[in-house]
């Protein structure tokens, strides 16, 4: 799969109205983006460094994704994106490369992008996103 960059690293936090002015401290830049992604029950904050962004993900529910994540390991990186140039394609890589997908067809992301995950069991641990414009 052709990999163009690290689109962003998301990191799980417990709340946004503290979060945003400590990493607007480390790094040094404003926030630029609010916005809610419903379907992935979060709240999100994009900072951008260069070609990557940070994107800071707050629970909107207790059962969401991110608030189990948080309960089991804490507060603290919880995915990697990188840019691909055909989501579709790399998908099928993917899984014809017995990697697990947890979505199988891209969908709606934050920044009107199109995501998919990949499964950490089948990546070291390490949640992958792979996302395209
Ligand atoms: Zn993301």
């Amino acid at each position: 799969m052709k990999i163009k960059n690290i689109e962003h690293i998301g990191i799980a936090i417990n709340n946004l109205e503290e979060s945003i002015p400590l990493f607007e401290k480390i790094l040094g830049v404003k926030c630029y983006a609010i916005e809610e992604v419903k379907d992935q029950k979060v709240k999100t904050a994009f900072f951008k460094i260069g070609e990557t962004k940070i994107e800071l993900l707050e629970s909107t529910d207790p059962d969401g994704p991110i608030s189990k994540f948080i309960e089991k390991r804490g507060q603290g990186v919880h995915h990697i994106a990188f840019k691909v140039e055909n989501l579709h394609e790399a998908l099928k890589e993917m899984e014809n490369n017995n990697i697990q997908l947890i979505d199988k067809e891209p969908r709606k992301g934050a920044e009107s992008l199109n995501i998919a995950f990949l499964h950490p069991k089948s990546t070291n641990g390490v949640l992958i996103e792979l996302c395209e414009e």
